[in-house]
């Protein structure tokens, strides 16, 4: 685990350091507050963080407080280390966001089992925050978790002035899957064909398992003629499947549908409407006879 040290004093920071190496831990060390908070605001930020109280440039309180107040994606573990030891230096602290606190000159035995407290939390907060976010039988995100992330990236699409596209995909007679097979048949069919959409999609996209057998891929800075190869690809290898669901049944073979809504940078439609537009071209598609793309895009 990686562990910031924000500390002034050269000499504390070589000691910290020293005894959590000692301990297998890796440390970012900053110099003062600010050079802290442009550490935690990285997107790949350690998640446990000693800071001093007394630093220049934002001090150890006005850094907790400023963790606190900004919308991070994961959640920061807070330890004030510092030579403030009175019970009202304390409280502050504590107020200010710290989640735990010790005083200088430390314990070495009493900082490691502190620094393992917060590791317990912080793993078990990361565990809320991946169940809270992913769909149980595909592992994919869920609709919330979609919706967050495809919020963001449209807005990065406007600025960057790039195209976005999105591809709505439905499996064919599903329902028929579910009351000829029972359920766990229908699981087992779900769970294949979100594997399988993972194969093909690239390292930037995501998808999010939207409604029960309805599935939506993110494909940005991609093009229409981009995403309906990604499209078409998985709509020929989904026919292709060959399901084992019981033992004592033959495989069972699916289809599914498409529709790919490809946003021009230069309008600016919200997520919500993406979705609708990438929706309605799937809809199509079952229209005309299902497992087909049906492919839109922005009018200039
Ligand atoms: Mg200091």
């Amino acid at each position: 685990m990686r562990i910031l040290v924000a500390e002034d004093s050269r000499y504390y920071r070589k000691i910290i350091e020293t005894v959590l190496n000692g301990w297998g831990y890796e440390v970012v060390l900053a110099k003062d507050g600010i050079g802290a908070w442009n550490i935690i605001r990285e997107n790949n930020r350690p998640q446990l963080a000693i800071l001093d109280w007394v630093m220049p440039n934002m001090n150890g309180l006005e850094l907790c407080q400023t963790v606190r107040n900004s919308a991070l994606n994961s959640y920061v573990y807070i330890i004030l280390l510092t030579g403030m030891d009175k019970k009202d230096d304390l409280i502050a602290g504590l107020k200010a966001g710290a989640d735990d606190y010790i005083v200088k000159p430390f314990d070495e035995q009493e900082l490691k089992y502190r620094i393992q407290i917060g590791q317990r939390i912080i793993e078990l907060e990361n565990k809320i925050s991946r169940l809270a976010l992913t769909d149980w039988l595909t592992g994919l995100l869920n609709r919330r978790a979609f919706m967050e992330r495809l919020e963001s990236e449209v807005y990065r699409s406007w600025r960057l002035k790039s195209p976005l596209t999105l591809i709505m995909a439905d499996l064919d007679n599903f329902k028929r899957i579910n009351d000829e097979y029972g359920h766990l048949a229908g699981d087992k069919v779900i769970a294949r064909f979100a594997a399988e959409i993972l194969r093909h999609i690239r390292k930037y996209d995501f998808v999010g398992r939207f409604g029960g057998e309805e599935f939506i891929l993110c494909i940005p800075e991609a093009g229409q003629i981009q995403a309906l190869e990604i499209a078409e690809r998985l709509r020929h290898e989904t026919e292709d499947m060959q399901i084992k669901v019981a033992a004592d049944l033959a495989p069972l073979s699916i289809t599914a549908s498409f529709g790919v809504y490809t946003a021009s940078s230069q309008v600016f439609e919200d997520s919500n409407t993406l979705i609708k537009k990438a929706d309605d071209y799937m809809y199509q598609a079952k229209t005309q006879g299902k497992n087909r793309v049906s492919p839109g895009q922005s009018e200039l």
